[in-house]
C-alpha cells in the first residue's frame, strides 16, 4: 500500500507497485503519469504561433514522411524518442525502460516496454516538416506495420548493431519491398558489448539482398564508441565523453585531418572510393560524371554531387545508405536527420497512379482510428491530393456516405496542435469523422468521384482500355492476415453485453486484424486474433478504456477442415410456405482444390449447361449458400479450405425465393462435405528462436517435443539462431516456457507459415479432446 503519494517521482512509475485494485494506488499511478507530462512541457506545445504559420504551408517538397521499421528491442522508439528532444519537440529525454516516451503512448506499451500501434508524430528539422511513423515490432502486429507502410514515403530501418538482421525486420523489409518505399539504415547500439559494423553490413547485403551503401563509419566500436566518420564530406563527428550534460545535443563536427588520425583517414578515403564506384555503378548520371571529370582524382568530387547521385540511387531502390550510431547513448542521432532530409523522398517524389484523375481534388486515406472518450473517433489520414480543411463535408468512397469534421490536428503523440487547412503530402488527424475506418478512401464530395471515374474513363477509352469503376480511384487496403487464435469472452453481466459490443466494435475499427464472430450454437462472442499477445493486449484494453472486466475462455487455435476426395451430392428442398411452394434441385461436385497457395474463400465453377441459364439474382443465392456451407466444416465446426465446388445443376421454380435456393445449396453442400474423406489442417508457424550457447541443447530437446522441425541453427555473434517449423497448437505460452529455459534470455518470433493436414493420430486426438472424448 503506498503511503505518500505526493512524493512520487518519475522513476517511481517502474519501482512501485501499483495494486490495480486499490483506488489510491492508481491515483498515485495517474499523479505520477501527470508529472511527468508537466515536467516535459507537454502542455505549451513549442513556439506555438511562430510554429504556426509554417504548420500551415510547408513546401511538399519539404516534407518527409517516414517510418521507422525494425525487429523489437532494436531501439525505434528510443531513436524516435531523441529524434523528438533533438528537434526540441520534447524538453527531456523519455527512456523506454522507465516507461515514459512520448511515442509508446498507451498505458499497455508504458508498461510492457513495446509499441502496439503506430502513432504518428510530426516535428520539423533543418527546414523539414518530417512526419515520423513507429512502427511496432512485434508479429502479432504486421498488420499495423503494413498499414502504415501504406502512407509512408521513405523508411528508416533500425537495426541492433550486434544482432544484424533479426526476423522482424525481414519480414518488414519484405513489406516495404512489396510498397516501393525507399530505405536507409541505422545501425543503432553501436556502444554495446559485440556491436559489429562490419557483421552487420554483411548480415545487410546478405540476408536482405541488397546493396548496402556505407555512407558512415563508426569512431569506436562497444565500449569505445564516440562518433562516426562522414564518408562523403570526410568530417567526424565525435561526441563528448560522460561529463556534463550528456544528451548529445552538443558534438565537434571537422574535417579528418592526417595528423590526428591517419588510420581512420585512410579507411575513409577507402570507403569513400569504393562508395562513388559502387554509385557510378547503379546511376549513369553519375557515372557519366565521374568518368568526364573525375577519373583522376576521386578525391576532388564535390560532395554535393555524391550526395544527389546516392540520393537518386536511393530513391531507385537500387541501393540502401548504412548509417551508425547508439541512441541510448545520445549519438549519431542528428546527421540520421539530417540523412532522412537528404536521401529519402519527398511526397511529391512518389508516384500514385491514381493522382492523375483527381487533379487537385481532396484525395485521402484513413490509415489509423483511435478513440478518444471525450472527442470520439480520431482518424488519421495522409492527404495524397488537395487540401483538407476543418468544418467540412467529406465523402468516405468506401463506406459511401458524407460525413463532417469538425477539426483538423497535427499529431505529436499525444498531444495535438489545431491546424486551419492542410495540403497534399501531409498526414493528419480529424475529429468528427464517426464512420470512417481504416483502409477507407476519403474525398471531398460524391460529385469529385463521378468527375474522377469520368476522367479516368476518358484516359481508359483512349488508350483502348476498360471502363474504369470507382474500385480503381480507391486507394489499395491492405491485405488482413487471417487470425490464427480464437476465445470466447465474456461481459461481466448480461446488462454489459451491449456495452462489450460498443467496444468491440470501437476496437475493430481501430483494428482490422481482430475479428469477432457470434457462436452460433452457444451465442457467445468469441475474439479471433494474430496471437497471444493480441488477444491479451485487447482484453486488457476492454478493461482500461471502456471499463469492462471481461472474461476470456481458453485460447484455442483456429484449424480448417478440407476433403481428401472428389464427392458429388444432389438436394431438393420442397416447401409451402403461405401461398408459395418452393421447390429446388441442385447437384454440386466438390473436389480438393490443388493450387499452391491455399484457397480460403470457395472456388466455385459451374458446369457449361448450368451456367448460361442461370439469373444473376439465382447465381447470387447459389454463392450465398456455398459461403454459408464454407463456415463450418463436418468435422468440428472449423471453416472449410482448398475445395473446389462445381454447380453442376440448379432447378427451381418461379415461385421459389433467393433465401430457399440458397438454403438448398448449402444443405446439399453438408451433404458432400459429410461424404467425402475429411482432413483437419492446421496453422504450421515459422518459429525463430535466439538464445545463448548454453542453452541450446535444452531449447532443442523441448522442440523435439512440440513436433518442431528445426531446419537450421545458424551462429549470430555469441547466439545461435534455430530456425523451425512448428504446429501452432504446441506453442501456447511459450514465452513463458522459453523464459524458463533460457533464464530469461532467449527470444522468439512466430509466424503463420501455412496450413498443413494433420495426422490421423493427431487428428483422432484432437477430435477427442474437443468433443469431451478424452
Ligand atoms: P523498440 O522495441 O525497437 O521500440 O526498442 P526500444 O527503443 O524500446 O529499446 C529496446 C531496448 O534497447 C531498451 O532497453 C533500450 O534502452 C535499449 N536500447 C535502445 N537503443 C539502444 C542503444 O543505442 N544502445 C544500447 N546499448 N541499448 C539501446
Ligand atoms: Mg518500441
Amino acid at each position: 500500500m503506498l503511503r505518500n503519494k505526493s512524493k512520487l517521482v518519475l522513476r517511481d512509475l517502474k519501482r512501485v507497485y501499483f495494486d490495480s485494485q486499490c483506488s489510491y494506488c492508481q491515483k498515485a499511478r495517474t499523479l505520477c503519469i501527470k508529472k511527468i507530462r508537466i515536467q516535459r512541457n507537454y502542455s505549451s506545445p513549442p513556439g506555438e504561433v511562430k510554429s504556426l504559420r509554417s504548420i500551415i504551408t510547408p513546401p511538399v517538397s519539404k516534407i518527409r514522411n517516414i517510418g521507422i521499421m525494425a525487429h523489437i528491442d532494436a531501439g525505434k522508439t528510443t531513436t524516435t524518442e531523441r529524434m523528438l528532444y533533438y528537434s526540441e519537440y520534447i524538453r527531456s529525454l523519455g527512456d523506454v525502460d522507465d516507461g515514459d516516451t512520448v511515442t509508446d503512448f498507451m498505458a499497455q506499451e508504458r508498461e510492457r516496454g513495446i509499441t502496439i500501434q503506430s502513432a504518428a508524430v510530426t516535428f520539423d528539422w533543418a527546414g523539414h516538416r518530417i512526419n515520423l511513423i513507429d512502427t511496432p515490432g512485434h508479429v502479432d502486429f504486421t498488420l499495423e506495420v503494413e498499414r502504415s507502410l501504406r502512407v509512408l514515403d521513405g523508411a528508416v530501418a533500425v537495426f541492433d548493431a550486434s544482432a544484424g538482421v533479426e526476423a522482424q525486420t525481414l519480414t518488414v523489409w519484405r513489406q516495404a519491398d512489396k510498397h516501393n518505399v525507399p530505405r536507409i539504415c541505422f545501425l543503432n547500439k553501436m556502444d554495446k558489448t559485440g556491436a559489429s559494423f562490419r557483421y552487420a553490413v554483411e548480415s545487410i547485403e546478405q540476408k536482405l539482398k541488397t546493396k548496402p551503401l556505407l555512407l558512415q563509419l563508426p569512431v569506436g566500436e562497444a565500449k569505445t564508441f564516440r562518433g562516426i566518420v562522414d564518408v562523403v564530406t570526410k568530417e567526424q563527428c565525435i561526441w563528448k565523453s560522460a561529463t556534463g550534460s550528456d544528451d548529445g545535443k552538443d558534438f565537434e563536427r571537422k574535417p579528418l585531418k592526417e595528423a590526428d588520425s591517419p588510420d581512420l583517414l585512410r579507411d575513409t578515403i577507402d570507403a569513400r572510393t569504393a562508395l562513388i564506384e559502387q554509385v557510378a555503378d547503379l546511376d549513369d548520371e553519375f557515372a557519366e560524371l565521374v568518368l568526364r571529370e573525375f577519373s583522376e582524382n576521386f578525391d576532388s568530387l564535390p560532395a554535393d554531387k555524391l550526395q544527389s547521385a546516392v540520393r537518386r540511387v536511393t530513391l531507385a531502390q537500387k541501393a540502401v545508405p548504412v548509417f551508425c550510431g547508439s541512441a541510448l547513448k545520445n549519438k549519431g542521432v542528428q546527421p540520421l536527420l539530417d540523412a532522412v532530409t537528404k536521401y529519402l523522398p519527398a511526397p511529391n517524389e512518389r508516384n500514385y497512379d491514381f493522382l492523375q484523375w483527381y487533379k487537385d481534388d481532396l484525395c485521402a486515406l484513413a490509415f489509423k482510428v483511435l478513440h478518444d472518450k471525450q472527442r470520439g473517433p480520431l482518424v488519421f489520414v495522409r492527404i495524397y491530393s488537395g487540401t483538407m480543411k476543418p468544418q467540412s463535408a467529406v465523402y468516405n468512397i468506401n463506406k459511401n456516405c458524407t460525413e463532417r469534421m469538425s477539426r483538423l490536428l497535427l499529431p505529436f503523440a499525444d498531444q495535438q496542435i489545431e491546424i486551419s487547412s492542410l495540403t497534399a503530402g501531409n498526414i493528419a488527424l480529424t475529429v468528427g469523422l464517426k464512420q470512417s475506418a481504416t483502409g477507407d478512401t476519403i474525398v471531398s464530395s460524391k460529385a469529385s468521384v463521378k468527375a474522377a471515374v469520368q476522367e479516368a474513363e476518358k484516359d481508359m477509352r483512349s488508350n483502348g482500355g476498360r471502363t474504369c469503376g470507382v474500385e480503381n480511384l480507391l486507394l489499395a487496403g491492405v491485405e488482413i492476415p487471417e487470425p490464427v487464435f480464437f476465445c470466447t469472452i465474456e461481459p461481466p453481466s448480461m446488462a454489459t453485453q451491449p456495452d462489450l459490443d460498443h467496444a468491440l466494435a470501437c476496437l475493430q475499427r481501430e483494428d482490422p486484424s481482430l475479428k469477432v464472430k457470434l457462436d452460433a450454437d452457444t451465442g457467445q462472442t468469441v475474439l479471433c486474433g494474430m496471437g497471444e499477445l493480441h488477444i491479451e493486449i485487447i482484453h486488457d484494453r476492454i478493461k482500461r478504456e471502456y471499463g469492462l472486466e471481461t472474461y476470456l475462455g481458453p485460447l484455442q487455435v483456429a484449424y480448417r477442415e478440407t476433403i481428401q476426395n472428389p464427392v458429388q451430392a444432389t438436394d431438393t428442398l420442397d416447401r409451402i410456405i403461405g401461398e408459395k411452394r418452393h421447390h429446388v434441385t441442385v447437384e454440386l461436385d466438390l473436389r480438393p482444390w490443388d493450387g499452391e497457395q491455399s484457397a480460403i474463400a470457395p472456388v466455385i465453377e459451374y458446369a457449361e449447361n448450368a451456367c448460361s441459364l442461370l439469373q444473376p439474382e439465382l447465381r447470387e443465392a447459389v454463392e450465398n449458400g456455398i459461403h454459408t456451407s464454407y463456415l463450418q466444416g463436418p468435422l468440428l465446426g472449423f471453416p472449410v479450405q482448398d475445395v473446389v465446388v462445381t454447380v453442376r445443376a440448379v432447378a427451381a421454380n418461379p415461385d421459389s425465393s433467393p433465401t430457399m435456393v440458397s438454403a438448398c445449396v448449402s444443405r446439399c453442400m453438408q451433404k458432400a462435405l459429410k461424404k467425402a474423406d475429411k482432413q483437419v489442417l492446421e496453422p504450421l508457424m515459422n518459429l525463430e528462436i535466439t538464445v545463448g550457447e548454453s542453452h541450446l541443447s535444452a531449447v532443442l530437446r523441448d522442440l523435439a517435443q512440440r513436433r518442431g522441425s528445426i531446419q537450421e541453427i545458424q551462429s549470430r555473434q555469441d547466439n545461435k539462431v534455430v530456425i523451425a517449423c512448428v504446429p501452432l497448437a504446441e506453442m501456447m505460452g511459450y514465452s513463458t516456457i522459453l523464459r524458463t529455459l533460457t533464464s530469461g534470455s532467449g527470444t522468439f518470433t512466430l509466424e503463420l507459415a501455412s496450413y498443413q493436414a494433420m495426422s490421423r493420430h493427431e487428428q483422432t486426438a484432437l477430435f477427442n479432446r474437443r468433443t469431451g472424448l478424452a
